[in-house]
């Protein structure tokens, strides 16, 4: 894997794509700075190697170049977080930005605007990945949030520098961390899968199968399953159209020998709501008019002890419906039980937007062993996929 540290970035420019991708709140102030503080240790070496670092990243969905979707909004957060005085040119090709970046002293940074101002960005256009390229030396990719996209800034600009390209810190964090999980793994191998949909996840249950010993399939995902074993789930979330393919996957995996852990009660509430009545019901038997909004303590002692038991484990969705406190309980449970077994040396990896938002919610995130920035091209990776923005590196 060509990294960062292959390079001595010394007189050299870094043509970075990072995902500064940040909300912002009314009066355009960053309100997480997460995905800044990631992009630091890149610059950073960038920096102190004698480089100059010239950074690119989309924000937000702009449709005609919108003021809101500037990325000047971040220059002074990033600037704050970088510990130097981040320039900013108003457009990221032309004659404006090929000046600016001309003009570039070796340890300065200049930031681009918001690369989604030209349609091309997103069309990956050959002529605007050009125009991209001909700002920098080398090219280093650091936006895991957006490899899974052929994008000009993530895929089509790679081609322009043969021998000189490789990915960022983060980006290769990532790819090592998915690689820990998915290929050099301690045994047993867990994998939890939750949230809403089977059909979102169908092609990452169906590639893990054969790589990992359990699977604990929670959340929404579950009463699809549990339906079509017979069970009534009252008026829980299931996608009919998916209970064949449902039993496909049970069958697959007790061919394969892996073991699949579903929930065995739930939290069922009258309506979907927070301040719902609620009881604890078997899953197999929610009394109709009833839906499962969470796993049920049974459940959260089972899972609790096949968590204890695996040497590896992966998470992605939560249990329950989390974002409200009275449906939480189940994914509180859950990231406890993986923040123990990470204590006791277990290697445990938390991916998927929603997932995510739990464990920094509930302060979890110090608590595993890694925290993936990306949950789309998480999945994809999970799905056995090669994102173009990881082959456009290696190619
Ligand atoms: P996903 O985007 O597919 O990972 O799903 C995440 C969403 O699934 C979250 O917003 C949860 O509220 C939701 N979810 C989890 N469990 C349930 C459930 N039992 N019923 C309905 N929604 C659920």
């Amino acid at each position: 894997m060509t990294t960062i540290d292959n390079f001595n970035f010394d007189n050299k420019k870094a043509l970075i794509r990072v995902d500064f991708n940040v909300p912002l709140d009314e009066n355009f102030k960053v309100t997480d700075t997460t995905r800044i503080e990631a992009a630091k240790p890149t610059i950073l070496k960038i920096l102190e190697d004698g480089g100059s670092a010239i950074l690119m990243s989309h924000l937000g969905r702009p449709k005609n170049q919108e003021s809101e979707f500037s990325l000047q909004h971040i220059c002074s957060t990033v600037s704050e977080i970088i510990g130097v005085e981040v320039k900013f040119v108003a457009n990221c090709v032309g004659e404006e930005a090929e000046t600016a970046a001309k003009e570039l002293e070796m340890g300065q940074i200049l930031l681009l605007e918001n690369l989604r101002y030209h349609d091309e960005e997103k069309k990956g256009d050959e002529a605007f990945a050009k125009a991209l390229s001909q700002l920098g030396d080398i090219y280093v990719n650091d936006a895991f949030g957006t490899a899974h996209r052929a994008h000009a800034s993530t895929t089509v600009v790679a081609q322009f520098f043969p021998g000189a390209k490789c990915y960022g810190q983060l980006l290769a964090k990532e790819i090592e961390s998915l690689d820990r999980v998915l290929n050099n793994s301690e045994k047993p191998v867990l994998a939890i899968l939750g949230g809403s949909k089977v059909s979102s996840k169908i092609t990452v249950i169906e590639n893990i199968l054969d790589k990992v010993d359990e699977i604990i399939i929670g959340g929404g995902m579950a009463f699809t399953f549990i339906k079509a074993q017979g069970g009534n789930i009252g008026d829980s979330i299931c996608e009919d159209d998916k209970m064949e393919l449902a039993l496909e996957i049970l069958k697959q995996a007790d061919s394969k020998g892996v073991k699949i852990h579903l929930p065995v009660d739930i939290v069922a509430a009258n309506v979907f709501a927070n301040d719902a009545e609620t009881q604890t019901s078997d899953i197999k038997n929610i009394p109709d008019n009833w839906q499962g909004l969470d796993a049920g303590p049974a459940s959260r002692t089972n899972f609790d002890t096949v968590v204890q038991r695996c040497k590896t484990i992966l998470w992605n969705g939560p249990l329950g419906v989390f974002e409200m406190d009275s449906f939480a309980q189940g994914t509180i449970a859950l990231g406890n039980s993986i923040a123990q077994a990470t204590e006791n040396g277990t290697f445990s990896l938390v991916g998927g937007g929603d997932s995510v938002a739990a464990v920094k919610q509930f302060g979890f995130a110090q608590k595993v062993s890694y925290v993936s920035t990306g949950g789309g091209a998480m999945l994809e990776m999970l799905e056995g996929k090669t994102l173009p923005g990881i082959g456009a590196i290696e190619r």
